[in-house]
């Protein structure tokens, strides 16, 4: 026998039995976008390599470690695209979105994302985000309405008490370059004892510190100047802002000066929802303001705000609060057959089930009476009826009600009709 091939490292089959979990969350954000005024927005599933490099930034853990790329036959370097506003901002500038009506108001879902990582619970290789990117509005009421997307999503399905928003400010390049200098003379002398990485990125990108999974960068992290000290009165004013409409909205939110998302084009608005149970990859949806990303794919300035949110760990977080995910109807009615001269009429009366909105099987097996009873007992259908030469001689059948209730009769023609007033009742 030939060895079986496995799945790659970091990757999962999503199986019938839980798609009903996929499908749902899907119709819950679906409707959830619409009651927003978000419309989907779907881009390739791989990008041209420089637009991650330029858009996530080339000090950051995704570029540096974490892309999947390949070079095309014409020598093109490619890359799975490993997060979702990047390839979104460049659309937006390829299709002149940004000449349509502001604010612009997208979101996609359920977006799948390639970064190589050691896998681990809630951490994969392939995984799926839903996000939001909001484009022309740089007030605090465009923050707050991008949080409150997230946050009614989790009210939705009972999470909200679960989860914890996480809020900061990473100011804006003018607040940002005193708070950076003050930050690398703080690290300066820890140098030696930080993670390689955080020491070569010392310069370009020292709030990288608070993002390290190192505990010793976390210990020298925790002495660290907070931005919260260094913000000018413009971020201070709309960060206050932020937070005073989160207030008077009740949404309850911590401030921490440390979550920074460490890039250049990050501004002000910084946000997180942790979840208390999901167990050390615990932050389930992250966003923030990025004003400068626009402008650095090639566009004329136009702020940004958004969030990812990891529907893996969306998943989990459900499942620890027991919520319970609506199964999908099984098939109705299962149409047996006496014998196989039957089938083309067999099939005929299916296909008019169906076409009356009634989802129906049928034997294509060639099994005997008794087995497609099993078969259709297995399916859990409702309905189970068996065509023989005396039900078409007679136009009459009798059809089982599997789930308990009365056998009952009923000509074929009105079969259709009869099963769809049951079901309903
Ligand atoms: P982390 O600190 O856990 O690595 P991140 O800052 O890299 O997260 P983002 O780039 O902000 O994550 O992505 C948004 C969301 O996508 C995360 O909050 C998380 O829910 C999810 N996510 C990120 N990476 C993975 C992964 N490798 N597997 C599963 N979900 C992920
Ligand atoms: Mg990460």
């Amino acid at each position: 026998m030939a060895t079986m091939i496995q799945l790659p490292k970091g990757t999962r089959d999503i199986l019938p039995s839980e798609i009903h979990k996929w499908y749902h969350i899907e119709a819950v954000v679906r409707q959830l976008c619409q009651d927003f005024g978000y419309q989907e927005i779907r881009t390739p599933v791989f990008e041209n390599t420089d637009l991650f490099v330029r858009g996530v930034g080339d000090t950051t853990d995704i570029v540096q470690k974490e892309m999947f790329t390949m070079v095309d036959a014409g020598g093109r370097s490619l890359t799975l695209r490993p997060e979702g506003t990047s390839p979104v901002v460049r659309a937006v500038l390829e299709n002149s979105l940004y000449a349509g009506p502001m604010p612009l108001k997208l979101f996609y879902n359920p977006l799948t994302c390639y970064r190589a990582e050691k896998p681990q619970a809630g951490r994969q290789r392939e995984f799926h985000q839903f996000g939001i990117e909001l484009f022309g509005a740089a007030t605090p009421a465009a923050d707050a309405e991008v949080i409150l997307v997230a946050y009614e999503l989790f009210r939705r399905f009972g999470l909200a008490d679960r989860l914890l928003l996480k809020l900061n400010s990473i100011g804006c390049p003018v607040c940002r370059a005193a708070y950076r200098n003050a930050l690398i003379d703080y690290l300066t002398p820890y140098k030696d004892e930080l993670c390689d990485t955080c020491r070569q990125r010392m310069d370009k990108n020292p709030m990288r510190v608070f993002d390290c999974k190192s505990e010793i960068c976390q210990g020298i992290a925790k002495g660290a100047p907070l931005i919260t000290d260094y913000l000018c009165d413009d971020c201070r004013e709309h960060f206050e802002s932020l937070q005073e409409t989160l207030a008077e909205l009740e949404i309850p939110f911590e401030v921490d000066p440390t979550i920074v998302r460490g890039l250049d084009y990050y501004r002000r608005t910084v946000f997180e929802f942790v979840s208390g149970d999901i167990g050390a990859q615990a932050t389930v949806c992250g966003g923030g303001r990025y004003d400068g990303l626009v402008e650095e794919l090639g566009g004329d300035p136009l702020p940004g705000i958004g969030f990812g949110l990891g529907i893996e760990r969306l998943i989990m977080s459900l499942e620890n609060a027991g919520y319970a995910f609506p199964e999908l109807p099984k098939t109705a009615v299962y149409v047996g057959m006496t014998d196989g001269s039957l089938d083309v009429l067999t099939t005929r009366i299916v296909t008019a089930l169906r076409r009356a909105g009634i989802s129906a099987e049928k034997d294509i097996v060639g099994r005997s009476v008794k087995a497609q009873m099993k078969y259709a007992g297995k399916l859990g259908v409702r309905f189970a009826l068996i065509l023989g030469e005396n039900e078409i001689e007679t136009n009459r059948v009798t059809v089982k009600d599997m789930q308990g209730g009365e056998p009952f009769e009923v000509s074929l023609d009105g079969l259709a009709g009869t099963i769809e007033e049951k079901l309903r009742g």
